[in-house]
């Protein structure tokens, strides 16, 4: 059973029942799922969750109620990979990955996308949308498809070929707009108006979307034996993944589940789309729009709407925010593959060289554990690579020709 009680005002404290709301009514400020965390206290345990599936729906009790069985293509569950090599380039004594690059479509949003249709679902709704950076859009026509739901799905239009392809594919509608994704989103709140039966993850159901993200704090604590890691590092397009992973690590506190302290967080942005390390650099509690230009499209979000939220979680516990450019995306997408065996996206790339510019910066500490969230695989942005992950050489096919290329003692590079 899950024990959500309803929805709470993030600002004001109001208090609403688990319907399909979003804001509100009262600050206009966001809403979040709320639980009843005392009578889950000693029923939820570290048993009853390995008896759980393999996926993000062993936590269930934790999430929104799904109503019926939950709209799952088996999200969650990925690796926690100890990174030694990558630690040793680094200078980090003990670094893990959150490998989410092996999600059902390839990407983190598979964890949120599966709890917001799931409440979708029970909340009568009968089509599946969103405003998308491209992975959402990806997720969400996957899972509608997996349901037999119709799917609106709407990306900005320079989005890298294969993200396009891979939204499309599910036979969904598919509609590029010409604009950044502040557009996309603005275009999307107001049809959601226009259509109330259309369940927008990320928007009329961010409440219950935003959920999904806690199941990154919950897998990371079961990998690690119910220790909290001391640091995590986390891609920051809206921020909500960065919030959530919060709010996850304070629930399993506060039902008796993990020992450690809750860990410190810290952010990672592309230089070319950074308001949320320029607001925190700054001492600002509140985050400056930008236009995007980076890249790292799936983080380019210029008006990040859980902005503020995710610098009170860097504040609270001495964190800090990564800010890397293009060149050090492409590079660190490199290191990660040459030393790990994991091929990462865009974000992925900003995640570790985020790492590396916070280690370097003595942010974060090197003697202290650290996890890095990998939240998409390198196959949704090839595009970014094609041009430098070529072939060491071309050769016709003979062996004096094959020999005069190859020196007898094959090197592996690994540091850069
Ligand atoms: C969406 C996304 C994120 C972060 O999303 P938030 O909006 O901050 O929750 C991180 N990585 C990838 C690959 C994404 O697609
Ligand atoms: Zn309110």
């Amino acid at each position: 059973m899950s024990f959500a009680i309803g929805l709470q005002c993030r600002e004001c404290k109001a208090t609403y029942p688990s319907e399909a709301l979003f804001v509100c009514e009262i600050c206009f400020g966001p809403l979040e799922v709320q639980y009843d965390l005392a009578a889950a206290k000693g029923v939820v345990t570290h048993e009853s969750i390995a008896a759980g599936p393999n996926s993000i729906w062993r936590y269930h009790d934790l999430l929104p109620d799904t109503g019926v069985g939950p709209v799952d293509l088996g999200a969650g569950w990925t690796p926690l990979r100890r990174a030694d090599r990558l630690a040793a380039v680094l200078g980090v004594r003990e670094l893990y990955l959150k490998d989410d690059t092996v999600n059902p479509t390839g990407s983190f949003k598979d964890r949120v996308v599966s709890v917001a249709l799931s409440s979708a679902r029970r909340l009568g709704f009968t089509t599946a949308a969103c405003a998308s950076t491209g992975n959402l859009a990806t997720s969400v026509a996957a899972h509608a498809a997996a349901i037999g739901w119709p799917s609106v799905t709407i990306i900005p239009a320079d989005l890298e070929s294969s993200k396009i392809a891979m939204a499309a594919i599910f036979g969904g509608t598919v509609i590029a707009v010409e604009g950044t994704y502040d557009d996309v989103n603005r275009l999307c709140a107001e049809l959601v108006s226009e259509h109330p039966d259309w369940a927008f993850a990320n928007i009329n159901l961010r409440a219950y979307y935003a959920e999904g993200s806690k199941t990154l704090a919950f897998e990371i604590a079961e990998q690690l034996g119910w220790r909290t890691p001391a640091q995590v590092i986390v891609p920051l397009a809206s921020g909500s993944q960065l919030t959530k992973i919060a709010k996850g690590f304070r629930e399993l506190d506060e039902l008796g589940l993990t020992t450690g302290a809750a860990p410190i967080l810290f952010g990672a942005q592309a230089a070319g789309c950074s308001p949320i390390a320029q607001a925190f650099a700054a001492g600002d509690d509140t985050v400056t729009p930008v236009r995007p230009n980076t890249i790292a499209r799936s983080l380019a979000i210029g008006n990040p709407a859980d902005g503020p939220y995710v610098l009170d979680e860097l504040r609270a516990r001495g964190g800090d925010c990564g800010s890397v450019s293009d060149e050090e995306i492409l590079e660190c997408i490199g290191l990660l593959a040459r030393t790990e065996g994991v091929f990462a996206e865009t974000a992925g790339g900003v995640t570790i060289a985020s790492l590396r510019q916070l280690v370097n910066r003595g942010s974060i500490d090197r003697d202290q554990p650290i996890v890095a969230i990998i939240s998409g695989h390198g196959l949704k942005t090839l595009d970014a690579v094609v041009d430098t992950a070529t072939v060491t050489h071309t050769i016709t096919p003979s062996l004096a020709a094959a020999q005069s290329v190859l020196s007898p003692h094959l090197v592996m590079e690994t540091s850069s």
